[in-house]
């Protein structure tokens, strides 16, 4: 496993980045170890400090920011400044709310023999933070954000075909004035990550990314006693309801399938139209879809980017291939596509059986998954059929009925007439398949600390 930037419009290898050494390894441990022991005294103001210069930073540069992300992994240069601006927003969020977030919590007490109780929030240590490569920035930031401002240490291991980006985020902390070792990018092969996981300075792993990845990663976390927290993939129901506003909702659907590619963890994956607005919705939608412009990423007339990689073109390709051979319809949008890079033109995918595999597999591009559904209650079960539970969304004009209808989809997050609201202050997670544990608000920043009791009894009170 080679660390390599090979830009995806281009196909060209533009640097090669050596695995880290296990000397290297070590190093950043002892540094992160170091570190944490001093940064773990600092107040929050001081934390504080360096997150906010983080955010001015990125908003400063934001051309050289994005433009590393948009040719290292080929995201439109549009989608690589607002992932960028997310990422400051992140900062920003935690240098103004980690203090209250983490005040000590007195705890209500039946009687006052129980003592003075309350709970302090305490940093862990050294945490890894294994990334993907979809958004380089904002994953990296959702975790270091919250848990240097914790007061943890954070050691990354981001995803092979992403090294720039990855070194990115760690001049840019210390750039930011982050203390040495405070938080240190590594190329480590995979066995070095097991190293890592099990180094007895290390507290907790925090993983994005695919199910594989989570469950070893988790295995390895677990055999050691650590915590983790798994973010992984979904397959999103979008489901659409009779009484839909349906021009904004065939939007919705066009940009919530293929934004960032259609590589997003969140995209709207499975579109679940009742039967009464199908034929009309799905008209709309490949005409929405027909739309869409292929091109250079870098060019702001662009709509879909290529994929980020050739092996990810050629995995879709095989997936799609698969749901076909076990009965599934394919239609292809035939968008001009140019001659060279990473590009996969849209594909719908409609009668896919219950039997068909195809039907509760991620499709990580511009695949959509089409299901006719009866009625609300068909559209539920269809949307529940999934080994995942990350995101999904319902459209409807009625909010009441959108809510009713959220509340009974079994994932982490669910959005009434949005595809998905990203945000610096909602939180992010999913539930079954797509993992445990949540990012972003109060929820992230208290995933890696020691929520410990401090009590304050009179000697004399009984046992
Ligand atoms: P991936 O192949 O699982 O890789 C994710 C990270 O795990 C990479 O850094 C990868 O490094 C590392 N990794 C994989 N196997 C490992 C092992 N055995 N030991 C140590 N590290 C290992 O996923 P991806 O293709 O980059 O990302 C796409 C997936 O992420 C999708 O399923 C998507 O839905 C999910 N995702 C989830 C969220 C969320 O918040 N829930 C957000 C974004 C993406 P290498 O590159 O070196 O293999």
């Amino acid at each position: 496993m080679a660390y390599a930037t090979i830009n995806p419009f281009t196909n060209e290898q533009i640097r090669i980045y050596p695995n880290s050494t296990d000397a290297e390894v070590d190093t950043a441990l002892d540094q992160a170890h170091a570190a944490f022991l001093s940064w773990r005294g600092t107040s929050f103001a001081q934390r504080a400090q360096v997150m906010q210069k983080a955010a001015d930073i990125l908003r400063r540069d934001i051309e050289k920011y994005a433009e590393i992300l948009t040719r290292e992994m080929g995201k439109l240069i549009s989608e690589a400044k607002a992932e960028t601006e997310l990422s400051a927003a992140i900062f920003e969020y935690y240098a103004k709310n980690a203090e209250s977030l983490l005040q000590p919590q007195d705890l209500p007490v039946a009687s006052r023999d129980e003592g003075r109780a309350k709970i302090v929030f305490q940093p862990l240590g050294i945490l890894l933070a294994v990334e993907p490569w979809n958004f380089p920035y904002y994953q990296v930031a959702r975790i270091i954000a919250p848990q240097l401002s914790a007061g943890n240490t954070v050691v990354l291991k981001h995803a092979s075909n992403v090294p720039q980006s990855a070194a990115a985020m760690d001049q840019l902390m210390i750039e930011a004035g982050l203390p040495k070792g405070g938080f240190r990018n590594l190329y480590p092969t995979h066995d070095q990550v097991a190293r890592i996981v099990a180094d007895h300075r290390v507290r907790g792993v925090a993983l994005t990314g695919s199910e594989g990845a989570g469950a070893k990663i988790a295995a390895a976390a677990g055999s050691a006693l650590k915590k983790s927290t798994m973010e992984l993939g979904g397959s999103d129901a979008f489901i659409v309801l009779e009484d839909a506003d349906l021009e904004k909702t065939i939007k919705w659907a066009v940009f919530g399938r293929h934004w960032n590619a259609g590589q997003v963890c969140v995209s709207a994956k499975r579109l679940i139209v009742v039967d009464q607005v199908y034929d009309r919705f799905v008209q709309g939608y490949r005409d929405g879809v027909a739309k869409l412009k292929m091109g250079d990423p870098m060019d702001p007339a662009t709509t879909l980017a290529p994929l980020s990689s050739q092996g990810a073109v050629d995995n879709l390709k095989k997936q799609v291939e698969g749901a076909i051979a076990g009965g599934a319809k394919a239609e292809e949008i035939p968008l001009p596509m140019p001659n060279t890079g990473a590009f996969f033109r849209p594909v719908i995918l409609s009668d896919i059986a219950e039997d068909n595999p195809a039907r509760r597999e991620e499709f990580f591009g511009p695949v959509t998954l089409l299901f006719r559904a009866k009625n609300e209650e068909d559209a539920i079960n269809i949307a529940n059929d999934s080994p995942y539970g990350l995101g999904g969304s319902v459209f409807t004009k009625d909010e009441a009925r959108g809510e009713a209808v959220a509340a009974k989809i079994e994932t982490g997050m669910v959005y009434v007439n949005h595809p998905t609201m990203v945000k610096a202050d909602l939180p992010f997670g999913g539930v079954l398949r797509s993992g445990y544990g949540r990012e972003l608000i109060g929820l992230g920043i208290k995933e890696f600390v020691n929520a410990k009791l401090i009590d304050v009894v009179d000697i004399d009170a009984p046992f």
